[in-house]
């Protein structure tokens, strides 16, 4: 029997983990020009830490958490996000007594028990940044900055930046409020999600995707509208900052996190060319989550972005990512008592840092030829015949086909030079 992946996984064969290799670099030369550091934390963690970072009122946690027992009866939970696991690795080891901010970010492998289609996967990939410590609004807008600047190399068109302010435990109480008395009257004809959430969780009601709820929410009142003055000062300075570092953007008051801890900006990017799953990345401000995962207060603000969905965007886009170098030079071998040395060739030219290919297959050198050309070698060494016997090689140019001997103590430096041009 064929055991088949399961749903909703991927394999990535070496043409996409060549694709994926060049864009987890351009993140990295990112990361390192915008100051982040990288964060690696546990695939799986108590299943706590996601009830209470990400909360219990979530899609996430209600349904989508795969959650299990291990051999000694702990409940485990695979990572359905990284930012949970960022705070608490933040408390666990002490990073909040050192330098502030701390800037972090992680990519790799999240599980969410979704409905698999186009660009919704079981397990995904996100990348993200986390920055603890900063309340100033320009900490927020180093990290729409960071995420903007990535779309921005890879040519990716057509982004487009929604930003809210969700405001803050101090101003929230009186929007809620007012959110629910104007939805009140409608109740009984929300859908049954958004009833469940009216008392539990109403700002989430804004951003429902039945049409109905979201005719309801015609004229209903927005954040900006309840914001106090701090949290009205600092949306206004995210938005200068913004303005100047030119990354336009569009107010969007149904954009909303509806859970406590997260406090002031909001925002998401969108990509419309891939279809309906069109959010690529999403963050803000969470000023109340290392003091709810058991820290001393301390603010922060990041965001992630789902790497399929990029390949997705470049796809539809037709961007070609540059390729990656083939073969430098296949060892060929002539005969079957030139094998030994022609390795021991190849592992030379391998120490001195060229990328060498060797047959492995024992094939003819027809074939050995058709081999290294389908692996862009620039360069053939031919191993073996008369050329052996007198202590050196044949050297073909795979473009020109010209060929030269060489004493075989001097082919290496010989190559390294040629290629070196
Ligand atoms: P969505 O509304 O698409 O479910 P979300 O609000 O659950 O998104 P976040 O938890 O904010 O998404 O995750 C950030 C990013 O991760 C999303 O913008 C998206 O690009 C990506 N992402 C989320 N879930 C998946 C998934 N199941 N498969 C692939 N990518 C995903
Ligand atoms: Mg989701």
């Amino acid at each position: 029997m064929l055991t088949k992946r399961p749903r909703g996984t991927n394999d990535f064969l070496p043409e996409d983990t060549a694709k994926w290799q060049y864009v987890e670099k351009l993140l990295r030369e990112i990361c390192q020009q915008f100051g982040y550091a990288e964060l690696r934390t546990p695939i799986f963690e108590e299943t706590a830490l996601f009830l209470r970072g990400v909360g219990d009122t979530t899609d996430i946690v209600q349904k989508e958490m795969y959650t299990f027992e291990d051999a000694g009866g702990r409940s485990i939970t695979l990572r359905p996000e990284n930012t949970a696991s960022a705070v608490r690795a933040y408390v666990e080891n002490k990073l909040f007594a050192g330098q502030q901010p701390v800037r972090l970010f992680y990519m790799g492998p999240m599980f969410r028990y979704e409905r698999p289609q186009a660009g919704r996967f079981r397990q995904f990939h996100q990348f993200g940044v986390e920055c603890f410590g900063a309340d100033s609004p320009a900490a927020d807008a180093e990290v729409i900055a960071l995420a903007w600047e990535f779309y921005h190399r890879l040519g990716l068109q057509g982004l487009e930046l929604n930003l809210n302010s969700v405001g803050c435990p101090k101003c929230r109480p009186a929007y809620r409020q007012a959110l629910q008395d104007f939805l009140r009257p409608h109740l009984a004809d929300l859908c049954p999600t958004c009833q469940e959430r009216f008392e539990k969780n109403p700002l989430r009601i804004l951003d429902c995707k039945n049409p109905q709820c979201q005719q309801f929410l015609q004229g209903a009142p927005t954040t900006l509208d309840s914001l106090c003055s701090e949290c009205r000062e600092h949306f206004s300075k995210v938005q200068a900052y913004l303005q100047a570092a030119e990354i336009p953007y569009r107010l969007n008051t149904r954009l909303v996190r509806g859970l406590d801890y997260y406090t002031n900006t909001a925002f998401e990017i969108l990509l419309a060319d891939i279809g309906a799953q069109s959010a690529v990345c999403g963050g803000g401000r969470y000023n109340g989550l290392v003091e709810e995962l058991g820290g001393k207060p301390a603010p922060g603000v990041g965001f992630a972005l789902g790497m399929e969905r990029v390949f997705s965007a470049l796809n539809a886009q037709g961007i070609e990512l540059p390729k990656q170098p083939g073969l430098a030079v296949f060892v060929a071998v002539l005969d079957e008592n030139a094998r030994t040395q022609a390795f021991q060739l190849a592992c030379q030219l391998r120490r001195a840092g060229l990328a060498v290919g060797y047959d492995t297959m024992e094939r003819s050198l027809k074939a050995q030829f058709k081999y290294a050309d389908s692996q862009g070698a620039a360069y053939t060494l031919l191993v073996g015949g008369d050329e052996l016997a007198r202590g050196s090689v044949i050297l073909r140019d795979m473009q020109s086909s010209e060929q030269q001997e060489y004493p075989l103590d001097k082919v290496v430096a010989s190559l390294q030079t040629k290629l070196a041009k």
